[in-house]
């Protein structure tokens, strides 16, 4: 029992926390989220010793301080920061981190402070408005900076991804020449970045952006110190089973070796989803069942926005003691809230007899999941939870099969 109370909120990292059954044990009426520093910095690690670059983290994929200190004692020193808030945060948390400012459109309020109070002096932008933006911001008594590394954002197709960034940001190929030659000028380092899109499901998608990096390089004859090949490396979910991350990595690799620039150029990368996906899942318990939907205690406004409004498919597995032996079948979620937009289609495979009472635990909710979380409705944040296991044991036993029948190499 003593044990059990400590599984409950007070799981010492010492002693390496609990499982997600131990959790259930308790039957706790909220949501309880489960984290796994061990997947984050496994995922760190592979990174850090994988990407032929440096990898920085997108901090909005999941701002939690426990995780970003995982993340830093694995071996990721740059985070990439898209607001004031994360820049405090992030240097507050982890006061030796490099702070990049990779959001193009930003307040000159914001850029004055990252950069007179924090000491951030990578920018980037994918207008003549927002260079001009950074350089008054960044200047002192009229006389301009002379340390700032600003990253040019080309437009490139999101045609590969599960989730766009081709129409918000990104200057077109035919702006590049203009905005690099004077970008040249105000900046110490010139970087060209880009964002494929979310869970881009195939290494081509890096490649045919490299493309355009390389027409924009020769077109507008610029010495360029830093290619950023943004985020997008993806995760496993139901039904997106990507290619292995190291196939990504010989592309870009390949592609960067070939560009028009100096041996002394950098490559970078920004993953957010790839280095916390696995970081957390959500316990939840089903208080309805009708059919074939389930209640349950987490939603659109909690963890699940994405399976909501994506259509995303998180994997799930029941929590029982006893394993059900009845066949798997097709289930919906509606959340807690009032709200008929608090629904997830899924479909989300779990034994025909799930019921009332059951818990179910989503898994791969560490990036855009637990991070998204709002209050609506009265219902927050529950606890939280370190967790020993595996992420999704029985998502990692699909993957070993796949590996398996491929012979490639996973996370
Ligand atoms: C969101 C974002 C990322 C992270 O994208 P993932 O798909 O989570 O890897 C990286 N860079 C920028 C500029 C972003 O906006």
């Amino acid at each position: 029992m003593h044990k059990h109370h400590r599984a409950l909120g007070l799981a010492s990292p010492r002693e390496g926390g609990v499982t997600a059954l131990d959790i259930a044990r308790q039957r706790p009426a909220a949501s309880v989220t489960l984290v796994r520093p061990h997947a984050a910095r496994r995922a760190a690690r592979f990174f850090v010793e994988k990407f032929p670059g440096r990898s920085m983290y997108a901090v909005k994929a999941n701002p939690e301080p426990a995780l970003l200190r995982e993340l830093w004692a694995a071996g990721i020193t740059h985070y990439d920061v898209a607001s004031l808030a994360e820049v405090a945060l992030v240097a507050e948390t982890l006061p030796q981190a490099v702070l990049c400012f990779m959001h193009p459109v930003k307040s000159e309020e914001a850029i004055a402070e990252a950069y007179f109070a924090f000491g951030v002096r990578t920018f980037s932008l994918d207008t003549m408005d927002e260079l001009e933006k950074i350089v008054a911001a960044t200047a002192t008594d009229g006389v301009a900076a002379t340390d700032l590394n600003l990253c040019v954002r080309i437009r490139v197709s999101s045609d590969h991804s599960k989730l766009s960034l081709a129409a918000k940001f990104g200057a077109e190929p035919d702006e590049m020449k203009d905005l690099l030659i004077a970008t040249r000028q105000a900046a110490d380092a010139l970087g060209i970045c880009f964002h494929v899109g979310s869970q881009a499901m195939t290494p081509a998608a890096y490649g045919e952006a490299m493309e355009r990096v390389r027409a924009a390089i020769v077109e507008a004859a610029v010495t360029v110190d830093i290619v950023d090949v943004g985020g997008g490396f993806p995760s496993w979910y139901p039904g997106m089973e990507p290619p292995p991350l190291e196939a990504y990595f010989e592309v870009i690799g390949r592609a960067f070796e070939d560009l028009p620039i100096s041996y002394s150029a950098e490559l970078w990368c920004e993953p957010g989803r790839a280095l916390c996906a696995e970081y957390a899942s959500v316990l939840v318990r089903v208080e309805k069942r009708r059919g074939d939907q389930l209640y349950i205690n987490e939603g659109a406004y909690g963890a699940l926005f994405d399976a909501a409004h994506v259509g995303w498919r998180f994997p799930v597995t029941l929590v029982r003691e006893e394993e059900s032996h009845t066949r798997d079948m097709a289930f919906s979620f509606y959340g807690p809230t009032c709200d008929d937009l608090d629904h997830m289609a899924g479909p989300f495979m779990l034994p025909a007899d799930t019921k009332a009472g059951d818990y179910v635990e989503i898994g791969m909710l560490g990036a855009y999941g637990t991070a998204m979380r709002t209050r609506f409705n009265g219902f927050g944040a529950g606890m939280t939870v370190e967790a020993k296991d595996e992420p999704m044991a029985s998502l990692y036993a699909e993957i070993e099969e796949r590996r398996e029948a491929s012979n490639v190499v996973t996370l």
